[in-house]
């Protein structure tokens, strides 16, 4: 068997289309554009790439960007203070803070500190517990990202055995709750999980988000599996490659993402369609 690709590229193309046309239907009627504020603090050279590239996003859509970049030594006050100004901000409706931040500040407080309405990274506890409750409003973004071509397979997810690997807060944990609502029974693994590969040979869909190049290889992988990776790691001779070993997986599995190419830029997209609900449901 060889996979198909789940080409992340194509569908964010179509979505960023469908967005950029209702902004600009919108406009013909006098009604502003969705405003976005980016914050920057420090100068970690990931991060400066991850928000130009959102911000270039929002302007090529015509979703007003503005960015706020803040040096590595701003207080926690500062930044909470910025942060109740744009909560305030009638223009502006959403807010995505880039994270990591600098060790002075707590992150928790500080995505704690945006208004549930216009948090369209879907970090907000708010937001979190209505994915919990099976009522989503902004949901985080690279799970949205991968709900969104999951959907493009056709495939039915009902009852399907979904393994997600790695919890963390913007990835596996909200993943998890997704496919739990989509009705497939899920197991979320981590660097403590036993038997990780036994795990993995029994999923009809596998989910992987640990930063560890190449850590899922094609013999783990139950044939016909989908399989969605969202790691990005950089080896040594620049190459960017996922956490699962593509050349072997594409030989086992029915759907498999790319990187990259794959959940990066749904990550994007779902980022534009958060941003347009949050003006829609603020105007
Ligand atoms: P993170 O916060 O560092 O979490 C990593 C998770 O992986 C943790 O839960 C950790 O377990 C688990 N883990 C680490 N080693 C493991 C192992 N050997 N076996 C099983 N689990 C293991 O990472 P993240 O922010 O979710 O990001 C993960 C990857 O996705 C990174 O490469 C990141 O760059 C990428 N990413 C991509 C996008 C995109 O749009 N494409 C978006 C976000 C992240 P413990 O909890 O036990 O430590």
């Amino acid at each position: 068997m060889t996979a198909k690709i789940l080409n992340g590229k194509t569908i964010a193309a179509q979505l960023r289309q469908t967005i950029k046309q209702q902004i600009q239907i919108n406009t013909e009627q006098g009604i502003r554009p969705p405003g976005l504020a980016g914050i920057l603090v420090g100068d970690n050279p990931a991060s400066q790439i991850y928000v130009r590239n959102k911000h270039k996003a929002c302007t090529e859509v015509g979703i007003l960007s503005k960015t706020f970049d803040l040096p590595a030594t701003t207080s926690q006050d500062e930044l909470l203070n910025l942060l109740d100004k744009l909560n305030k901000d009638t223009e502006i409706d959403g807010i995505l803070v880039q994270l990591p931040l600098p060790t002075q500040i707590d992150s928790n407080l500080v995505i704690e500190r945006i208004a549930p309405t216009k948090d369209v990274d879907g970090f907000h506890p708010y937001n979190i517990g209505r994915l919990v409750l099976r009522m989503p409003l902004l949901r985080s973004c690279t799970p949205k990202g991968i709900m969104t071509m999951l959907e493009q397979t056709g495939i039915d997810l009902v009852g399907l055995d979904a393994v997600i690997i790695g919890q963390s807060n913007i990835v596996g944990r909200p993943m998890a709750l997704e496919l739990l609502a989509a009705r497939c029974t899920i197991t979320v693994c981590h660097s403590k999980t036993k038997n990780l590969k036994s795990k993995v040979q029994n999923a009809d869909i596998v989910v992987v988000a640990i930063g560890q190049a190449k850590f899922v290889a094609g013999d783990w992988i139950k044939e016909g599996a989908i399989i969605i990776d969202v790691g990005m790691n950089r080896l040594e001779d620049g190459k960017l490659v996922g956490d699962v070993e593509f050349e072997t997986a594409v030989k086992k599995a029915s759907w498999i993402t790319p990187v990259p190419g794959g959940v990066g830029p749904m990550t994007i997209a779902s980022l534009l369609e958060n941003t347009l609900l949050a003006f829609q449901k603020n105007f």
